[in-house]
């Protein structure tokens, strides 16, 4: 199978305990998985406490973090800055490595660093956490786009970075439909319908995100997936937000978004390989090999050719 993973925050937990990509230790080590072609998006998380300088010290620490061990990993992994250098490095047998950003506060409010992020290698910026930064708000308050905000997110369209909007708040969201030109992507957000907490999208909003042609990838938090005893929590959920988002029209915008090392798993999926045991009861479930693969791989994948330019 090909797995092309939209969210972890892997590095940024190895960044602070001093570990490796391959480690004992993490869900997520890059020695555990076996699949044909993997792409994994590697997500520098920014606190919502860490701003200004410090924010950009922060990022700039995970930032050689994450190069020293492509670096020493090399033969395995490469750090891939755009569409057209995937397919070298997929070719090649290697893992490619994609760089995101969580959380706008790595601007530090200077809207020139978006170009900074992009030189950088940086694919993808998730605009806010859960709480407040210089762009807007998370979930925790729903406040709108600030005017920074809205500059930033023209300026990333500039630069071809991609808008995540994962961690949004609601009013956030709606202005960011009113002044986006291009599609936009959730990277790790699963349906409100299914499981009513405010990190999960409303069908709105993902029907907008189908409208543009972005992604929205699958998270496996457990309380994510379902209100009433997520400690129970497992593949079946996982299926009934895909099940969901499919029957609203989401086959060519689903993708997975795990969000390991950033959250609790459930014990099924609680590490990277365990990835081809939910592939399989897709398959069996879904028995449309087609979607399932779309789901997996294609789908970011052809978005990540499209629309990442250098
Ligand atoms: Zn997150």
């Amino acid at each position: 199978m090909n797995l092309f993973d939209l969210h972890c925050d892997t590095i940024t937990e190895l960044c602070r305990a001093g570990e490796d990509l391959v480690n004992r230790t993490f869900q997520l080590s890059i020695d555990r998985p076996d699949f044909d072609r993997y792409v994994q998006t590697f997500a520098i998380f920014v606190p919502d406490g860490c701003r200004g300088q410090a924010a950009v010290e922060y990022f700039d620490r995970n930032l050689a973090y994450f190069y020293a061990q492509m670096e020493r990993y090399a033969s395995r992994i490469a750090p891939v800055r755009s569409g057209c250098e995937l397919g070298g490095v997929l070719d090649g047998g290697r893992i490619a490595a994609v760089l995101s950003v969580e959380g706008g506060a790595v601007l530090a409010g200077d809207l020139r660093r978006i170009a900074l992020l992009k030189q950088q290698g940086v694919s993808l910026l998730t605009l806010t956490w859960n709480g407040v930064n210089e762009l807007g708000s998370g979930q925790d308050e729903n406040l709108p786009l600030t005017p920074f905000g809205r500059e930033a997110v023209a300026e990333l369209e500039r630069q071809s970075i991609v808008t995540d909007v994962s961690h949004l708040s609601d009013r956030g969201f709606d202005d960011l439909v009113g002044i986006a030109r291009g599609p936009f992507v959730a990277t790790h957000s699963n349906s409100r319908a299914v499981c009513d907490v405010p990190r999960n999208l409303t069908d709105d909003q993902f029907r907008e995100i189908v409208r543009r042609g972005g992604l929205v990838g699958i998270n496996f938090y457990p309380l994510f997936l379902r209100k009433t005893d997520p400690d129970g929590a497992g593949f079946r959920d996982i299926l009934n937000h895909v099940e969901h988002f499919l029957a609203i029209g989401g086959r060519d915008v689903l993708a997975i978004g795990s969000d390991f090392d950033g959250a609790s798993m459930p014990r099924g999926v609680n590490s990277v390989e365990k990835i081809a045991n939910l592939y399989d009861f897709m398959l069996h479930s879904i028995s449309d090999q087609g979607i399932v693969d779309q789901i997996f791989f294609e789908n970011a994948h052809r978005f990540y050719r499209e629309r990442m330019t250098p």
